[in-house]
């Protein structure tokens, strides 16, 4: 890469220098990617990570993956790790949406383009973002609570504060839910984000405010699979009593639907994100025209934003979006 030739030609950085010989020696020609990972916690990331590593390869590339763990200083080492060995492209899923720019600097320092991936860095020189349109991921899960409720109290359980995306689903479920609060037929009796997308800490936070001298509940919007997870234990035998919803069609979560402890989650196809990340990196690298489908301000520019349709899964439609299209098999789902 001939720009990061001229950056390390000003003799700034001798370690990138001697790393950039290194691999001007292995083999100029492929395209090395980072992915950077939060986490492997909720199994979607395993999925992404699987995915995108063999999407990187099948296009002629080598790709290292490394998961911090849902430590953000974890993965600020993690992504100097990965500078150093000279990336060519940086694919990142940040842990802390604002404190990840630090990293996203030091990419731009090095002349490596980044890619926000799933997840948005905020206040940061991004190339592209990719994702599911977490706003609609929002109002699926708040429409599909008020369909089945009409009326009564609703708990909001929002992801890590810490994440765009748990304020993007919050933004999407609360339009859907304003009118019916300001008609008066709903009441929002609850509303909290989850450090980390803890299950425990939806759990522990849920079973405080339902031990407390506070209003029952008819209905939970819990951001994703992890956190209704924690919600259905905290409300115990009241589960299947009230619609839960959730998010990533987690296979604990889809035997939940079928059982009728959780009402609904919101399917996010891997594979999809995962390839297109792939070859967006690739093609980032290789200089080639990228098409995008919009947008969004990061509150430093815009950024050119590929947004992917999230599906909504309830008991009338899993056999058909799940089970037909081999996500996971009746057996595995129908226990
Ligand atoms: C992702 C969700 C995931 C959550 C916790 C969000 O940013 O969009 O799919 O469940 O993080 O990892």
């Amino acid at each position: 890469s001939l720009l990061l030739l001229v950056a390390c030609s000003n003799n700034q950085d001798r370690a990138g220098q001697e790393q950039t010989d290194q691999k001007l020696m292995e083999n100029k020609d492929t395209t090395y990617v980072g992915f950077a990972l939060d986490t492997l916690r909720e199994d979607r990331w395993y999925q992404d990570k699987e995915a995108f590593e063999k999407e990187v390869t099948n296009l002629g590339g080598k790709v290292k993956t490394l998961a911090a763990n849902g430590s953000h200083e974890v993965q600020l080492e993690q992504v100097k790790l990965l500078l150093n060995e000279g990336v060519d492209v940086l694919v990142i899923v940040p842990t802390d949406a604002t404190k990840a720019a630090e990293a996203v600097e030091l990419a731009n320092e090095a002349n490596v383009p980044v890619v926000s991936y799933d997840r948005l860095v905020l206040n940061a020189n991004v190339d592209y973002y990719i994702s599911f349109d977490n706003e609609k991921v929002g109002e699926l899960q708040a429409q599909a609570i008020v369909d089945r409720i009409a009326e009564g109290n609703v708990a909001y359980i929002g992801g890590a504060e810490s994440d765009n995306n748990a304020k993007m689903l919050r933004e999407g479920s609360m339009r859907v839910l304003e009118p019916f609060i300001e008609s008066g037929d709903i009441q929002l009796v609850y509303d909290q984000f989850t450090e980390g997308w803890s299950p425990e800490t939806a759990q522990e936070q849920l079973s405080t405010y339902l031990e407390g001298a506070n209003q029952p509940l008819n209905g939970i919007i819990a951001a994703n699979d992890g956190t209704a997870g924690g919600a259905i234990e905290a409300i115990g035998n009241q589960a299947g009593n009230m619609p839960v919803s959730g998010q990533d069609a987690e296979l604990e979560a889809l035997q939940r639907i079928v059982n009728g402890t959780q009402a609904i989650t919101v399917y996010k196809p891997i594979d999809t994100i995962a390839k297109q990340a792939a070859s967006l990196a690739m093609n980032i690298h290789k200089e080639e025209d990228i098409s995008t489908d919009t947008t969004i301000n990061n509150e430093s520019k815009d950024i050119p934003t590929i947004l992917l349709e999230p599906t909504l899964i309830n008991q009338d439609n899993i056999d058909e979006e799940i089970i037909e299209n081999e996500v996971y098999t009746e057996e595995e789902i129908y226990q």
